[in-house]
């Protein structure tokens, strides 16, 4: 059975999260832990449970989702899955790190390229990975189909979708990935988003603002 522990790391207030299920085994999703206590508060949680991370996951290469990729990638001895696309995007982030706030910042390197129809597994779970760009030219979600739950990154928040105004961000193609991948899910999928609470895919279908469907 898939659990998922959230966390909000950062400034940013970045959605980390790590999936477990009754194997002990877990993959970190976009880990923003920054300083001392964020680590030792993810570190925390897998020793107390006695996990075993497995992989790390990447929606997209932003700053505040990538902050604890390298603390985990030694940490935890993991390698670390994302979209070729965003490649460029995790190799921007040291010229800008210090400018947020973030001296200190300790490059990535991507170990594995993911792409839509890939399936990521760990333990027994398997998840569907899907290309959904806009907010980040290598934006991809985690599907899990058993149980109706979307690791959505910076796509769809509740109310809201991720800002185009980066490098390489593209608000008709983000909207487009919204209603070609992620409205095409059922109702009752359950998004967890990269940023703020959870909601799902019937609830934006109808109250977003941004990319709601007409009635
Ligand atoms: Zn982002
Ligand atoms: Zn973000």
């Amino acid at each position: 059975m898939l659990k998922i522990k959230a966390f909000a790391f950062n400034p940013f207030q970045e959605n980390t999260y790590v999936l477990h299920d009754e194997t002990k085994e877990c993959v970190i999703i976009d880990p923003g832990c920054f300083d001392t206590s964020e680590k030792l508060e993810l570190t925390d949680f897998i020793a107390s449970n006695g996990l075993r991370p497995v992989k790390l996951l990447n929606t997209h290469c932003h700053i505040d989702h990538v902050l604890g990729n390298a603390y985990c990638k030694r940490n935890f001895g993991i390698e670390l899955y994302a979209h070729k696309k965003d490649e460029p995007v995790l190799r921007a982030v040291k010229a800008y790190a210090s400018n947020y706030g973030f001296a200190g910042y300790e490059e990535s390197e991507i170990d594995h390229y993911i792409d839509e129809g890939d399936v990521v597994e760990f333990g027994s779970t398997s998840l569907d990975v899907l290309f959904v760009p806009g907010h980040a030219p290598g934006h991809v979600a985690f599907y899990h189909a058993d149980t109706k739950q979307l690791m959505g990154g910076d796509v769809l928040f509740r109310q809201s979708i991720g800002r185009t105004d980066l490098p390489g961000g593209d608000h008709n193609t983000l909207i487009k990935s919204i209603h070609e991948k992620l409205f095409t899910l059922s109702d009752d999928v359950e998004v967890f988003p990269g940023h703020g609470e959870t909601t799902t895919i019937g609830y934006e279908k109808v109250y977003n603002p941004f990319c709601g469907l007409k009635r």
